[in-house]
């Protein structure tokens, strides 16, 4: 393919041709009509569907920094892309090029000093797969298909965020390509502004391509899926539980429709249920002594607890899917009989396909790690909560989201804290609340310092500091 790419320039009509930009990088660049082009531009969640001029799928760090450059000298709308999670669809463009980086997959594990060098195309289950034969692991979140890029930047809520906290709590350093095309590392003690900015900031402040991490034994966990029954004093009463359990154990409670999945018996399709997950890290009998009280709530629809090793809690991966859904996220302080009320009426209204409140208790090591200490200021948080109704016809668009609002007003609490990871885009007011504070205005003064141009602005936007009025 030789024609011209119609590249969607910010502020010039340079457009690279496509033989252009295969001679640039080593990695393979893919764009409209090639076989390959389709399924290239495919990100996690259905509905968005962008048609990017060009995808390069960067081989090295020196392709990044090609990339970087040229789109910087040419004006052109970037966006980067890990593992293509992103809810609100900053990963991909509609005529921009997407800067890809799953191809980037090498794992450099030092089980001697318990640390691991991660290329930034790796997903949470192949990284914890492979860290797993050492029986090490760093925590991630609760689905492997995520990327460890967009999660980490974001800052990381996962099954082990009480015993350990959150993935950016385990991030020693990191290798970014800032505007400017440069390769830079960062850590504690080089460049310490921008290794604050990354633990939290998301994709602002340039292209990352590898993270160092710390790793912890967790070889086998105590843990798995447990079906109970979900009313008003179950749903209140798990939650009691989570916050009196011991930081050893984190669970994640989604409050559902039972769907109609093999596991679960015929009679409870369509009920109304609590499907955790529950890990326990450490000694199996302390863990069963953990899992205890949860297991009494109810009597169990399905009880699949079970010492195992930590990989296992990934599930399958399945395919080809790609939701369309509604979703919004927020903390609370607490959730009684009257929220538990309130959830149960929401999910029952809803005419989704699926419709789901997920409850994650969060405390422990988390909650040790002071709130400037990164730029995740919501260290004090106690309960995450994401409402979200998944749905297929995207027409129903403002009936869902119409829903979600709805619900979310409705368990509205105190805090106004958002987590930016679980953040759609949902305008300037929300993603404020995710950086409050002097924690806004810390990021913009390094984001001025290092993306003056706001080059990397496809992402939960933070504008330099000399833009804002
Ligand atoms: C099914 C599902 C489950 C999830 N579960 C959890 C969970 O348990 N815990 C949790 O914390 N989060 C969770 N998330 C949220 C997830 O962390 C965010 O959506 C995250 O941004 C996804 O990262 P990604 O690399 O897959 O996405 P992408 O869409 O590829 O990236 C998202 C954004 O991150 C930035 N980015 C990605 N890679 C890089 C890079 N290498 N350099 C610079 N910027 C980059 C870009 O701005 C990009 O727009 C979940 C999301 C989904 C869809």
């Amino acid at each position: 393919m030789t024609g011209r790419a119609r590249i969607t320039s910010l502020d010039t009509n340079v457009t690279p041709s496509t033989a252009e930009l295969r001679t640039l990088f080593n990695g393979r660049v893919i764009v409209p009509g090639d076989p390959a082009y389709d399924k290239a531009r495919t990100v996690f969640y259905g509905g968005i569907d962008r048609r990017p001029a060009a995808i390069v799928r960067v081989a090295d760090a020196g392709d990044v920094s090609r990339l970087v450059s040229l789109a910087r000298e040419n004006g052109l709308v970037l966006a980067v892309r890990s593992g293509g999670h992103s809810a609100a669809g900053h990963s991909s463009t509609d005529g921009g090029v997407v800067l890809d980086v799953s191809s980037l997959k090498a794992l450099d594990i030092d089980a001697r000093n318990r640390t691991a060098w991660a290329e930034t195309g790796l997903t949470a289950g192949e990284y914890t797969h492979a860290a797993n034969t050492y029986g090490l692991a760093t925590g991630f979140g609760d689905t492997g298909t995520v990327g460890i890029g967009g999660l980490t930047l974001g800052g990381g809520v996962g099954y082990l965020v009480r015993k350990y906290g959150l993935t950016i709590d385990d991030l020693l350093a990191a290798e970014i390509v800032t505007a400017d095309g440069q390769l830079r590392h960062v850590d504690a003690e080089t460049h310490p502004d921008l290794f604050w900015a990354v633990r939290g900031g998301g994709g602002n402040f340039g292209v990352a391509t590898r993270f160092q991490f710390r790793l912890h034994e967790v070889a086998t966990i105590f843990g798995g899926m447990l079906v109970l029954p979900a009313s008003p004093t179950t749903i209140a009463s798990f939650i009691a539980e989570a916050e009196a359990a011991p930081d050893e154990l984190s669970t994640i409670a989604n409050v559902m429709t039972a769907p109609p999945m093999p596991f679960l018996p015929a009679e409870v399709h369509g009920k109304p249920v609590i499907m955790a997950m529950l890990v326990y890290t450490g000694a199996v009998e302390a863990g069963e002594g953990a899992v205890a009280p949860f297991r009494v709530l109810a009597t169990p629809y399905v009880d699949m607890l079970h010492p195992m090793s930590y990989p296992e809690i990934y599930q399958e991966e399945q395919g080809e899917y790609h939701p369309v859904a509604a979703g919004r996220t927020m903390f609370v302080d607490s959730i009684d009989l009257s929220a538990a009320e309130t959830i149960l009426d929401h999910l029952t209204a809803s005419t989704g396909s699926m419709a789901v409140a997920q409850l994650r208790v969060l405390g422990g090591a988390m909650a040790q790690v002071p709130a400037d200490a990164t730029a995740f200021a919501h260290r004090a948080a106690r309960i995450m909560v994401n409402v979200a109704a998944l749905y297929e016809k995207l027409d129903e668009k403002p009936v869902h989201e119409a829903w979600v609002t709805n619900f979310a007003a409705a368990l509205h609490q105190e805090n106004n804290g958002v987590y930016v990871n679980f953040l759609g885009d949902e305008g300037q007011e929300r993603l404020r609340n995710a950086y409050p504070g002097e924690t806004w205005k810390r990021l913009a003064a390094i984001k001025a310092r290092y993306d003056p141009t706001n080059l990397f602005r496809l992402n939960q936007n933070i504008p330099p500091a000399q833009e804002i009025k």
